[in-house]
């Protein structure tokens, strides 16, 4: 089998091993049924065991308390940006959003089909390389939606903005789920894709208050009603069987690092191993606000675009694969969510302090 190499792809993006090497046997047979992992019915005992220990870690990881479901949904975390209006967002009634980075962009502007979005803060005036800290609000009596971490523009919240009396909070916590602890009792609405911290695409973790899944819309397609999936424990229709499964692994795994708080330890310390070299570099700079820091998405660029460039297909070639940032801020992206293996900064920053002497 050939070597794996150093993977920093944005999403999907690099999963723990152990996880791969049971997959692997797992696809074959699951729990000595002879049957593999997608093969199995989602309605026999096999997969549902797989569901329930699926739902039972994730809600033992994150200490999610009894008034809210764990559900799986399909469609990506870019379906959430339309289910969500359309279940919360009456046309008389008004939204925040809290607008970081392209994501928000998109989620505010799906909103806006269903009644009025308002932008709360924005950090566009700087191409998003900050978290704004000035928050205006509506009178919003709905809801307040935020992007946790900004993928592309390398940003991400220190901890969660406050929202008024009387709205409930929905993260789009898609590119930094589970890479520290959060309490869940402060939000209505957590979504998250599953393809950068959980598993693979095709899945779409949504921990949802109950009282929410109630007062959602009845006028909508069934499909899009959270109450659907809450009521059938995500199996309406065929839910995502494989991306379940892998989600399970992958929570069990992060239970064995130690689970969210340890798990935020050894992204802290990934994280200010490259920024340290960055703020010591001549030739590297960050693109975030210092202060706005992710901890999952680093951004650099070098200031010159040919060496930008030259830098990226160097490093491809030394086995340091999917570093070239987002056109929308150009320059590098190293993605390091809870899977990167340490020892994969270690190479780039050494990668880097090589390619600082002979092109500095
Ligand atoms: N939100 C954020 C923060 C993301 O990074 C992404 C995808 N990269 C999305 C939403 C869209 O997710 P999906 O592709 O699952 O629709």
């Amino acid at each position: 089998m050939s070597e794996r190499i150093i993977n920093f792809s944005a999403g999907p993006a690099v999963l723990p091993e152990p996880v791969l090497s049971q997959a692997r046997e797992d696809l074959w047979s699951l729990d000595g049924t002879g049957i593999g992992v997608m093969e199995h019915s989602h309605r026999g005992k096999a997969f549902l065991a797989v569901y329930e220990k699926t739902v039972a870690l994730c809600r033992e990881l994150a200490s999610i308390p009894d008034n809210y479901k764990v559900l799986f949904l399909q469609g990506g975390a870019s379906s959430q940006f339309f289910t969500i209006p359309m279940n919360f967002l009456a046309q008389d009634k008004t939204a925040d959003y809290l607008i970081t980075g392209s994501w928000s962009k998109k989620a505010i502007a799906e909103a806006k089909s269903f009644g009025t979005a308002h932008t709360a803060s924005s950090s566009a005036d700087k191409n998003f390389n900050y978290i704004p800290k000035e928050i205006k609000y509506s009178d919003t009596q709905t809801y307040v939606h935020f992007t946790s971490n900004n993928t592309i523009f390398g940003t991400e919240y220190a901890s969660e903005p406050e929202n008024p009396a009387g709205s409930f909070l929905v993260c789009d916590a898609s590119s930094d789920i589970f890479s520290r602890p959060l309490d869940i009792s402060k939000y209505g609405i957590v979504y998250a894709g599953a393809q950068k911290n959980l598993g693979p695409s095709g899945v779409t973790l949504v921990i949802i208050r109950d009282d929410l899944i109630e007062q959602g819309a009845s006028d909508i397609p069934t499909m899009l009603q959270y109450r659907t999936h809450a009521e059938n424990d995500s199996m309406f229709n065929t839910p995502p069987t494989f991306g379940i499964y892998i989600m399970g692994q992958v929570f069990s795994w992060i239970k064995d690092q130690g689970g969210l708080s340890a798990i935020q330890k050894l992204n802290q310390r990934k994280a200010n191993k490259l920024y340290g070299y960055l703020d010591s570099s001549k030739l590297f700079q960050g693109t975030a606000e210092v202060d706005s820091r992710s901890m999952m998405n680093v951004t650099f660029v070098t200031g010159n675009e040919d060496l930008d460039k030259k830098f990226i297909s160097e490093a491809t070639a030394a086995g340091l694969d999917g570093l070239k940032g987002h056109r929308s801020v150009g320059g590098m992206r190293a993605s390091i969510y809870n899977a990167f293996p340490e020892a994969g900064i270690d190479k780039l920053v050494e990668f880097m302090t090589a390619f600082e002497k002979s092109n500095g």
